[in-house]
């Protein structure tokens, strides 16, 4: 390719069929995380690198991001039987891609992985992202659909250390607030916040959402009240 200014092209050699193709991938220095979301979706200033994370071979479908570890011998053999086989023609979308394309590249690798029976964490994070994928375009039915995805594999998931098991209990909490459930939502924050063994990161972010929610809870109720008086 000529060169690019935004993006590289990245070699792969597909896991499945061998071949090899090249990919798009955000140059490091044309985006810039300017804030996190409660559920820790980044906001990016200039390009969204989440759109290029997931390697979609346009031989034969398969598709790959870096945090698969069920990508050899037999489980290739499930990938070919359950997505493979399914799939009715490979698509290319290794060059610029639109949000829609970002959303599909995510649900292939959930497929994959589906196939391929990874662990629930890795099912969790792909549902997570591509319900944050549906919140960029405003799809608000679609991201709930996905965060109840993503909440009902994280309450199956477990983490090789501290730190992630409480970002696991942390995002169930947090996903049981979006989705309006309330009732697990103050189960999972109480107890973040008042389990000492807790670390003050999580402890904090949990006291902190829990408080801004209620806050704006109380805030809207006051104003609907006033909005009633002045009827
Ligand atoms: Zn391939």
């Amino acid at each position: 390719m000529a060169f690019n200014i935004y993006y590289y092209e990245s070699n792969v050699d597909c896991k499945f069929c061998k071949k090899h193709f090249t990919t798009y991938k955000v140059r490091p220095n044309r985006y810039k995380v300017l804030e996190e979301q409660t559920d820790f979706m980044p906001i990016y200033e200039g390009l969204n690198p989440l759109f290029y994370e997931v390697a979609v071979c346009p031989h034969c479908g398969y598709a790959y991001h870096k945090s698969m570890t069920r990508t050899y011998g037999p489980f290739m053999l499930l990938i070919d039987e359950l997505y493979i086989k399914e799939l009715q023609k490979p698509m290319n979308i290794c060059q610029e891609r639109t949000i829609d394309d970002a959303i599909v590249s995510y649900k292939l690798a959930y497929l994959v992985s589906r196939a391929s029976m990874e662990e629930p964490l890795l099912m969790a994070n792909f549902a997570l992202k591509i319900a944050w994928l549906y919140r960029l375009k405003n799809g608000h039915e679609s991201e709930m659909r996905y965060l109840f995805a993503a909440r009902d594999f994280y309450s199956k998931s477990f983490a090789s250390n501290q730190e992630g098991e409480e970002r696991i209990q942390f995002l169930h909490a947090e996903l049981s607030l979006r989705l309006g459930d309330m009732a697990e939502a103050k189960k999972g924050f109480s107890r973040l916040i008042s389990d000492r063994s807790v670390s003050n990161k999580y402890r904090k972010l949990a006291r902190n959402r829990w408080e801004s929610y209620k806050y704006d809870e109380h805030t809207i109720n006051a104003n609907e009240s006033i909005g009633e008086i002045l009827k």
